[in-house]
């Protein structure tokens, strides 16, 4: 249950616009306006689930004493683009970028000790050899063709 007061003080403590708040959820802008205006308890249990999740986070967070890196925070609230190679692209920046920055090298080195399962997550299954799966291979540099 949450109601449109507890959605608005949420992106409060997030420190997320209406236009962020509404891309976080996969929602609209107007949706979000709507639910924060009017008053019972109307935020759908899927997007009330997400924002306790976002606020869980948060609090860890800072409790973990973890510095956060604007470069990331900034890279988080970019939409992630529409076509395949540009998502590539996209979170390839963000991974170059992480390799080099000593907050998010501290970051990632705080999740470990938390978290040293969540460290190295099993490989994935081998893909069924196909097109898709070539081109994909192709696409992320780690192809044999
Ligand atoms: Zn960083």
């Amino acid at each position: 249950m949450m109601t449109g007061a507890q959605l608005a003080a949420a992106r409060e403590t997030l420190g997320r616009t209406v236009r962020e708040m509404a891309y976080d959820l996969a929602v609209t802008e107007d949706e979000i306006r709507a639910w924060e205006a009017a008053g019972g308890d109307l935020i759908p249990l899927r997007q009330a689930r997400d924002v306790k999740l976002f606020l869980a986070d948060n609090e860890w967070m800072e409790a973990a004493g973890v510095p956060e890196c604007p470069w990331n925070t900034a890279w988080e609230k970019q939409p992630m683009p529409d076509r395949l190679s540009d998502q590539v692209e996209h979170i390839r920046r963000r991974d170059a970028h992480a390799e080099t920055c000593g907050t998010c090298l501290a970051f990632r080195r705080r999740m470990e000790e938390m978290w040293p399962s969540l460290a190295d997550p099993p490989p994935p299954p081998p893909a069924p050899p196909s097109r898709l799966a070539a081109a994909w291979k192709r696409l992320i540099g780690r192809g044999k063709s």
